[in-house]
């Protein structure tokens, strides 16, 4: 493909008059228009935790990946601090417009080096066609922009479909109830029991927030905990789920032995040293013992910060505190990355686990970070089994320990406690 060109940067209205043309063009030409917004999520924490020149280096790149994608015709433009949009003129169908984003994807996911930092791209894609999707550019950049806030981390880019509208639709208002829910404590933890494979016992619990909200209902979480990142808010929902956790841990008296209740710590938290005194001085309010936590970090966590995110694992590690890898495969990790990390284990991806009986690329991603793990001396926890034949298949492979909906649900602490009293204990079984 040859280059387009890049208007380096145009406000907003600029390029809405842009699109208009193109569109415009389009519709004398009876061609469709493909537009895909891509939006830096990490240029921010960028700008602040390295520096504004690591920032700048970052749009750089940007901008020669969106480049090299785009062919002669096509246009990227930067139309906001953190966005550019690709004009992809004359495509035929989706398949084109997915060609495109795939390899926009591909080129953003390597690492870049600002500023003498090596980074990852944080970005996020939304697809829309016109005519399909809209016919004015007000139309057309609405539809691209519901579409972005379908995609996730996992899925990097969407496409536009009416449905996402009600989605975004039903969404209105819930930033502004997120403070207020949290004021109020709205916020609820449930738990969800992990196994050791060896003996069948509960070995430990991961809590997972829950926001019943007062008219909506259930929000899931993934939607609120995104949004509390985006507005600030993180740091108070961290405080709750783990002071809630520990409280919470104390009064589940049918625990034995090695037993740790699992927190979900964003990216941010980890960057803030004081961090893990907040931790330690929790663990002495609640009497726990470090060990009986576990902390849960993303492989992207030590990304944007990697010096300030290792320094507070490493303390927390140092006091005895568990530290796990969460949703493993989904993101970029290398060997390099276990050399430095103070893990004790690793979360294998539902994504990989769910389907591993019957696709045997999965089965094999399994069984290689299984000995991956253990060849770093990390317990090895899969996530999301749904039936025997995958537990059967996961303790054959050497797996340690596994957690999904075959042996519990997220549940309330009360469930909790049930569900544990009604738990026979196996003895473990003496090594042969
Ligand atoms: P996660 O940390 O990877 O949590 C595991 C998710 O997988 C949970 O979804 C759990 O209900 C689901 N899951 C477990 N086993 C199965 C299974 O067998 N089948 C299926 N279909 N799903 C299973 P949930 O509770 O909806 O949470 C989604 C994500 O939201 C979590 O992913 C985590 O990233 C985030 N999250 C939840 N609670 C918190 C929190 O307190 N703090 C933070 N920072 N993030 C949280
Ligand atoms: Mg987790
Ligand atoms: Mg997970």
């Amino acid at each position: 493909m040859s280059s387009g060109r890049v208007t380096s940067k145009t406000g907003f209205t600029a390029f809405m008059s842009v699109l208009d043309h193109h569109l415009q063009v389009s519709e004398a030409n009876n061609q469709k228009l493909g537009l895909i917004l891509v939006e830096l999520d990490n240029l921010r924490r960028v700008n602040t935790t390295i520096s504004y020149d690591a920032g700048r280096d970052m749009l750089v790149a940007v901008a020669e990946v969106l480049q090299g994608v785009a062919r002669s015709c096509d246009r990227v433009i930067q139309y906001s601090d953190q966005g550019f949009a690709v004009l992809l003129c004359g495509v035929r169908n989706e398949g084109h417009c997915e060609l495109a984003a795939n390899k926009i994807w591909r080129e953003l996911e390597d690492s870049f080096v600002v500023d003498g930092h090596r980074v990852l791209m944080e970005a996020r894609m939304g697809i829309a066609i016109y005519p399909r999707d809209g016919r004015t550019p007000k139309e057309v950049m609405k539809a691209a922009e519901v579409a972005q806030n379908a995609a996730t981390a996992t899925t990097h880019f969407a496409f536009y479909s009416p449905a996402q509208t009600a989605e975004a639709t039903g969404l209105i208002g819930i930033e502004a109830d997120l403070e207020q829910a949290i004021r109020e404590g709205q916020m609820e933890m449930h738990y969800q029991p992990k196994l050791a494979l060896q003996n069948s016992n509960p070995c430990g619990v991961e809590a997972l927030m829950r926001w019943f909200h007062p008219q909506r209902g259930a929000v899931r979480p993934d939607i609120f905990i995104g949004l509390a990142e985006r507005l600030g808010l993180i740091d108070d929902l961290t405080w709750f789920a783990l002071n809630t956790s520990l409280r919470q841990l104390r009064e589940w008296p049918q625990v034995r032995g090695d037993f740790s209740v699992a927190v979900n710590v964003p990216p941010q938290t980890i960057q803030k040293i004081e961090f893990a005194e907040l931790v330690l001085n929790a663990l002495q309010i609640w009497d726990a013992k470090p060990e009986e936590l576990t902390i849960e970090i993303t492989e992207t966590a030590l990304m944007t910060n990697p010096k300030a995110s290792l320094e507070t694992l490493q303390l927390l590690r140092d006091e005895g505190v568990r530290i796990a890898i969460d949703d493993f495969g989904t993101g970029y990790s290398s060997l390099a990355y276990f050399k430095n990390i103070p893990a004790t284990e690793l979360k294998i991806d539902r994504s990989f686990v769910f389907n591993m009986l019957d696709n045997p690329g999965d089965r094999q991603i399994v069984q290689t970070v299984i000995n991956l793990a253990h060849g770093f001396g990390l317990k090895v926890v899969a996530e999301g089994i749904e039936d025997s034949e995958t537990e059967a298949a996961l303790i054959a492979m050497g797996c340690d320990q596994a957690q999904g909906y075959f042996y519990s649900k997220p549940i309330s602490n009360r469930g909790l406690q049930g569900w544990l009293s009604g738990f026979a204990y196996t003895p473990t079984p003496e090594p042969a």
